[in-house]
């Protein structure tokens, strides 16, 4: 079966994690710091700050810009669940908004209908590797005095008109391993604003502003010396990754042209796209419904995702906390989309099998 998503780890890591596992310093010191520096130079912000997973990132920002229960966060039905329980955990209110069918991220033009007097926030997420309308939606935020929170978790080295996603709010990143890139487990926040920044750092550690002193109800969301070595590594190669990941999704989308009903990514104007997902739509001009397209690619060894099947506000789970709106095109988003293996790993002759494969059905 060809996977759909791989991390790529190398030989050098693996020699640095030995002597890592055997030094005594297990738990965040230089390592992670250094890993910080190098994250927050790349994403060209002032800070960043490392922490145990994307969900942990997202749920200490939101901390950190003072969001509390009473509180309306804006964001998008059409995201993996994390995106939506931070708003959860931290006792406020999502409020969900429509997307944009073809770039499957955040309709600015559908978010001032959303804004009410408690609503503090808008967290977008640069779906599938491409940055959302970052323009309009700052712009929005500017004018009703909102805090901007990007979920960058799928978007390491994602750009809009020249800037990195995550650069522009406050940045959230995740290093799960089906991430362009991986600390096993792992997240980081990226951010301009001191104060933040360091409200993240003691939130991360329990609240701590000194030894043994404690300010806040605080979390241990710290990251390990052994994950900041992988992310180390990982960073280093994070362009190279990406730029496989572009040409692979090129490949893709050469040979997929002209299907009928069969409509492969786009890539929006001023945006870097880095291909965390190659998602293609299957609508009702297909030969086939997107889950017999799905059956006939496992029968035939080709790996895929759907990125999501349901909503989130169709979730049991956000259901019975009343929030069963009507979003539908996210809705017919989560019926037709389809994500093929578009990782670094893969070769021409796997991108071939896809290609064909495909074209048999
Ligand atoms: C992966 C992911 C997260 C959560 O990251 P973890 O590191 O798994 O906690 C949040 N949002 C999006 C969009 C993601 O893809």
């Amino acid at each position: 079966m060809l996977a759909v998503s791989k991390p790529k780890i190398y030989e050098s890591t693996g020699n640095l994690l030995v002597e890592i596992l055997f030094s005594g310093s297990l738990a965040q010191g230089r390592l992670v710091e250094q890993f910080e520096q190098a994250f927050a130079g790349y994403i060209g912000t002032d800070y960043a700050i490392a922490v145990s997973s994307g969900t942990a990132a997202l749920h200490l920002s939101l901390l950190a810009h003072g969001i509390d229960e009473g509180d309306e966060v804006i964001t998008t039905p059409f995201s993996f669940i994390a995106s939506a329980n931070a708003i959860l955990y931290c006792r406020a209110k999502p409020v969900f908004c429509d997307i944009n069918p073809v770039s499957f991220n955040l309709d600015p033009a559908l978010i001032e209908a959303r804004i009410t007097p408690r609503t503090r926030a808008i967290l977008g997420v640069h779906l599938y590797g491409q940055a959302f309308d970052v323009a309009p939606i700052l712009d929005i935020c500017k004018r009703h005095n909102l805090v901007l929170i990007e979920d960058a978790c799928q978007a390491h080295g994602a750009e809009y008109k020249g800037a990195k996603a995550g650069s522009f709010g406050t940045g959230c990143f995740s290093f799960y391993p089906t991430k362009n890139m991986t600390t096993g487990e792992g997240g980081m926040i990226a951010t301009n604003d001191e104060q933040i920044a360091q409200r993240c750092r003691m939130l991360r550690n329990h609240g701590q502003t000194e030894r043994y002193y404690h300010t806040a109800l605080g979390f241990n969301a710290r990251m390990t010396e052994i994950a900041a070595a992988i992310g180390l590594g990982q960073l280093e190669r994070l362009e190279d990754f990406n730029l496989s990941r572009l040409n692979n999704a090129r490949v893709l989308s050469t040979g997929l042209d002209n299907i009928p009903g069969l409509i492969p990514p786009a890539i929006l104007p001023d945006r870097k796209h880095v291909f965390h997902q190659y998602t293609i739509r299957v609508t009702a001009g297909y030969s086939l419904t997107r889950d017999q397209l799905a059956k006939h690619l496992e029968t035939n060894g080709v790996g895929y995702g759907i990125h999501y099947p349901l909503p989130i506000h169709h979730q049991p789970l956000y259901r019975d906390l009343g929030y069963d709106d009507c979003l539908p095109r996210a809705e017919t988003a989560s019926g037709g989309v389809l994500s093929l293996p578009v990782h670094p790993s893969l070769t021409h002759e796997d991108l071939n099998t896809i290609i064909e494969v495909i074209r048999s059905a």
